[in-house]
Formats: structure tokens, C-alpha cells, sequence
């Protein structure tokens, strides 16, 4: 499928938090290997941008402010990151199977986590959002959006065909700030702490402590956790000088975040 070079979102056009290559960071491998959607509607790659705005249009009337975040989410194609069969669903606000029984987020949701993580206070100095770890690296969707928001992404998969399916998807793109490394993310990952913000894909019954110590003052958690009656809600926790503040938001619903590699 061909997908012609076109102007970004408009909103894109004025950003400030486009992707800085980050100092030593890996040189991408060659474009070209990527499975692209192969049944796509004749005409979806024009078509998509359309379909694009209208999916941020819908974010921006469902409360999203933040133009950084819109415009990641109109630069990224998620129809590029789900099976062909499941293409014409892309930009609805639903999440869908990605394989190993897991799923991609929705939109409205990958895109509130991101704004939230926009708030942390070290955000909020010159450069904006730094440094960030994504726990769950899915498909990979989330850590293209969180790379066109925060100067480096590390992303953390513990599926082994999930991070192979995540390098394939994220490979086209050349997104130099955006490391992807396959492990346990109950771990965080300590070589590229501290963190501005943690982000995570996958709900658990505690926040692991790692996730705690690798976050710099200043910077902001946001992570689905288990709380009273079984209840999935989504945490926000800023880390300061005089320690950790937690707010409790809505109700969400992720998978599991499991321990170990499989
Ligand atoms: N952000 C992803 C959503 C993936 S779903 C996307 O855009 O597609 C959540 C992912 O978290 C799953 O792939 C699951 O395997 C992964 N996961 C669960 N526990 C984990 C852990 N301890 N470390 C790393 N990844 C984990």
C-alpha cells in the first residue's frame, strides 16, 4: 500500500515538542520490513488523514487540551499498528486485539495518559517532557505517540512477539528517541533513569517500587491499578522533595501486569 508523504496535522506545523534525536541514540535499521495493513481499502492512506482529524477532533470535544497531544495523535497512523482485518476499525475510540491476548489502548485513553503525564511538574521547565518509560509496549502505537511528545521514550515489552511486532511496526517510522527493550517493566529500567514520567500499559494490584525510585523529583507516574473491590482506576502519583502525592482518577480498564518474560 502506498502511502503518500503529506503535510502533518496542521496543528503539528507550529508544535514545539517534535522529536529531538536523542545524544548516542541507536541509528534506525533500514525501512521496509514492516507489515503494512495488506487489504486496505484502496485510497485508506489519503483517506486516513481525514479519519485522523476527526478521531482528534473528537478527543479535543471529549476534553484533551493539549495541542502537543492532539497533534501526536494526528501524526501517527494507528491503522499501520492493527491486523489488516481490523484496519477500518483504527480510528474508532475502541481498543482491539493486537495478538498474545492483549490490546491496543483507545485513543481517548492513550491520549489522557499522555496529557496527564504532560502535567508532571518537571514538565513544565524549558524542553517540556523529558525522559519517559512506557511499561507494555503493545504494538507500539502509544510509544509513537509518547515519541512525538517527550524528548526520549523507553518502552518496556514483556512478550517476546510483542516487542518483535512493536520493531516491525516502529521501525518505517525512524523514530530516533524511541528505545525499545523486551524485559520485565515491573523492573523499570534503571540504565535510563530518573524518569519525567512513567507510563503504564497494564493494570497491577501495587505499584512496584522500582517504578518509585526511578522517577526524578519532579517527575510523574501515571499507571491502571487494582483498588478497593477489585476496581481498575487510573493513579497518578508526583514525586517531589518532600515525597510522593497520589490522586485516584476514573475507572479504566487494562490487562494485567504480569511479572517475568514469556
Ligand atoms: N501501549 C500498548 C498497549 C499494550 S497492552 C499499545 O499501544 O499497543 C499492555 C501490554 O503490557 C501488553 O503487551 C502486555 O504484554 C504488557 N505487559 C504486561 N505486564 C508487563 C510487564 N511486567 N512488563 C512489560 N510489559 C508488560
Amino acid at each position: 500500500m502506498s502511502q503518500p508523504k503529506r503535510p502533518g496535522f496542521p496543528a503539528w506545523i507550529a508544535s514545539s515538542a517534535a522529536p529531538k534525536p536523542a545524544a548516542g541514540a541507536r541509528t534506525p535499521v533500514a525501512a521496509g520490513t514492516a507489515q503494512r495493513p495488506a487489504m486496505a481499502p484502496v485510497g485508506w492512506g489519503l483517506d486516513s488523514v481525514a479519519v485522523r482529524m476527526r478521531m482528534v477532533q473528537r478527543l479535543a470535544a471529549s476534553g484533551i487540551q493539549s495541542q502537543a497531544v492532539l497533534s501526536a495523535m494526528g501524526g501517527v497512523e494507528r491503522h499501520l499498528f492493527v491486523d489488516s482485518a481490523l484496519v477500518n476499525q483504527a480510528y474508532e475510540d475502541t481498543s482491539l486485539p493486537i495478538g498474545l491476548q492483549q490490546t491496543i489502548s483507545k485513543p481517548s485513553v492513550v491520549a489522557r495518559m499522555i496529557e496527564l503525564l504532560e502535567g508532571a511538574e518537571c514538565a513544565r521547565a524549558p524542553g517540556g517532557l523529558g525522559r519517559v518509560l512506557e511499561i507494555g509496549t503493545g504494538c507500539g502505537y502509544q510509544a509513537a505517540v509518547l515519541g512525538r511528545v517527550a524528548r526520549e521514550v523507553y518502552s518496556i515489552e514483556r512478550l517476546r512477539g510483542l516487542h518483535e511486532k512493536a520493531r516491525n511496526n516502529l521501525r518505517p517510522l525512524r523514530l530516533r528517541n524511541v528505545h525499545l527493550l523486551f524485559g520485565d517493566g515491573m523492573q523499570g529500567y534503571a540504565q535510563g533513569a530518573p524518569y519525567a514520567g512513567i507510563i503504564a500499559a497494564a493494570g497491577g494490584d501495587a505499584v512496584p517500587q522500582a517504578w518509585l525510585d526511578q522517577l526524578a523529583v519532579g517527575g510523574r507516574l501515571v499507571a491502571p491499578m487494582v483498588r478497593n473491590a477489585g476496581q481498575q482506576v487510573l493513579l497518578v502519583i508526583d514525586k517531589t522533595l518532600h515525597g510522593f502525592t497520589e490522586s485516584v482518577l476514573e475507572a479504566v480498564h487494562f490487562v494485567p501486569l504480569k511479572s517475568g518474560i514469556a
